[in-house]
């Protein structure tokens, strides 16, 4: 698909007048900017059409005559503003800059990633730990608590590393822990009961 056809089927000549800061009233009129107008007498709708001037056109018109530019090169601003893609002869290289991520930031992604994984961890620990505790002496404990007992101190403590350590120990800790983090990951998506019944069972503890 060419650009004129991309940004034809993509937009409006009001979504892009609106980007560029020309405000549409909710009768979708616009004070015209090709004339000198005081009361708004542009429809501005999938095309536009001045009342008063005559101006008529579409989107790809419409950003050509606000910014002076020729056509092709009005549509592949319209393009580039709204991240439209189309095909052209510099496609894969304009391409890595929009779609692909940076190595920093896919590394943003996996920290928050593992934070989250280990936050809703902990969570599930602290809820474990009360919930499958046993009533009695005699009791025999409950696998989920023991596990709450063992792990619930170092989780807590790779969650201040990730919120409070320096960039370095963040980044040591996640490629440290990829693997956990996987396998957590793994573990609550095969197993959703185990997690249901820990926030279920966590309401009904609490309602005691
Ligand atoms: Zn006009």
């Amino acid at each position: 698909m060419n650009v004129f056809e991309a940004v034809k089927q993509n937009l409006t000549t009001r979504q892009a007048a609106e980007l560029y800061g020309i405000p549409v009233n909710r009768h979708g009129m616009a004070v015209c900017l090709f004339h000198n107008d005081k009361d708004p007498s542009m429809k501005v709708d999938k095309r536009f059409h001045c009342f008063a001037c005559q101006a008529d056109g579409d989107a790809v018109d419409f950003v050509s005559r606000l910014f002076g530019l020729p056509s092709k090169a009005a549509a592949m601003k319209l393009a580039d503003d709204f991240g439209i893609s189309y095909d052209n002869r510099q496609k894969h290289r304009i391409k890595p800059h929009i779609r692909e991520p940076t190595p920093e930031q896919r590394y943003r992604q996996e920290e928050s990633r593992c934070y989250k994984v280990l936050s809703d961890y902990f969570h599930h620990l602290r809820t474990w730990k009360q919930q499958y505790a046993p009533k009695q002496p005699e009791d025999e404990w409950h696998p989920l608590f023991v596990e709450a007992l063992q792990r619930e101190s170092h989780i807590e403590y790779l969650l201040d590393v990730l919120l409070y350590g320096t960039a370095e120990e963040k980044k040591a800790l996640v490629a440290e822990q990829r693997k956990e983090v996987m396998n957590l990951e793994q573990r609550f998506a095969e197993h959703p009961d185990e997690h249901d019944r820990g926030s279920s069972q966590r309401k009904s503890g609490l309602d005691r």
